[in-house]
């Protein structure tokens, strides 16, 4: 295990061997990645089959946060202290080439390699803020508070960011010089983040005004 604050891709295992220049070892990089997206996906292999799994996820610090149902087949295996890889991507655009072979697309992506750790106790209670802070930031003072049965019904799992890598691709189309001239539109169109406008629950019994936080919402996150 390489120790935390290690610079990124420095193991064997995540080291990028294809288009190694879209590797991006600041760490700062990786922690950027994982506090925009919302959703990670867990692979784990269970009797020789690999399964890959979408969580919501969060970063706390060296760790990345997963939470799920004690019940969960999922959860209960990772708490096992099995090994599992983490990827998060977020899509930045379609690169339109002149041909469908140079066609791309842009984006950032990140890979962490290791073992979970089933958080408990403090460190649980921490996560659980951690979690609800980065999935509905601004709501957890209005919420109504975690309950212990609700904390006993749920695993939480804390995977360290020490083997991880990250592959960023940011450029315009890449054509031969000979495909310049073909005559077809070329390049790249933005992929869009963003909230749309909130929808009351029709059950909400008061009539309670839009909070300015999920205002700020639909400003977007990319
Ligand atoms: C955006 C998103 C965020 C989620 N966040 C969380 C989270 O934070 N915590 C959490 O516990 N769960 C979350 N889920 C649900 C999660 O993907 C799993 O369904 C759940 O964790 C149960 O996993 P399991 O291995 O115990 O499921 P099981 O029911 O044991 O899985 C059995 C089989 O069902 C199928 N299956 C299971 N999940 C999915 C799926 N999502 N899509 C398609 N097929 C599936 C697969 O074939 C799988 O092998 C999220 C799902 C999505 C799409």
């Amino acid at each position: 295990m390489t120790q935390s604050g290690t610079p990124l891709g420095d193991t064997k295992r995540t080291t990028l061997h294809r288009v190694p220049h879209k590797e991006v070892k600041d760490r700062a990089a990786l922690y950027a990645i994982l506090d925009t997206a919302l959703v990670g996906h867990v692979g784990f292999v269970q009797d020789e089959q690999p399964f890959v799994i979408p969580v919501a996820i969060a970063r706390d610090g060296d760790s990345l946060l997963l939470h799920g149902s004690k019940a969960s087949r999922l959860f209960k295996i990772l708490s096992g202290g099995v090994s599992c890889a983490v990827s998060v991507t977020i899509l930045d655009a379609l690169v339109l080439a002149r041909s469908a072979f140079e066609s791309s697309m842009n984006y950032r992506s990140a890979m962490i390699l290791g073992r979970p750790e089933e958080l408990d106790g403090d460190a649980k209670e921490r996560a659980f803020e951690m979690l609800t802070d980065h999935l509905l930031p601004g709501r957890r003072e209005s919420l109504r508070p975690t309950n212990a049965q609700e904390v006993k019904q749920t695993t939480i799992l804390a995977l360290p960011l020490d083997e991880a890598s990250v592959k960023i691709s940011s450029k315009f189309p890449a054509d031969d010089e000979e495909d310049l001239a073909w005559p077809v539109w070329a390049g790249n169109i933005p992929i869009e983040h963003r909230y749309g406008v909130p929808i009351p629950d029709p059950r909400m019994t008061v009539d309670h005004p839009l909070p300015v936080y999920l205002k700020e919402w639909s400003e977007g996150r990319t």
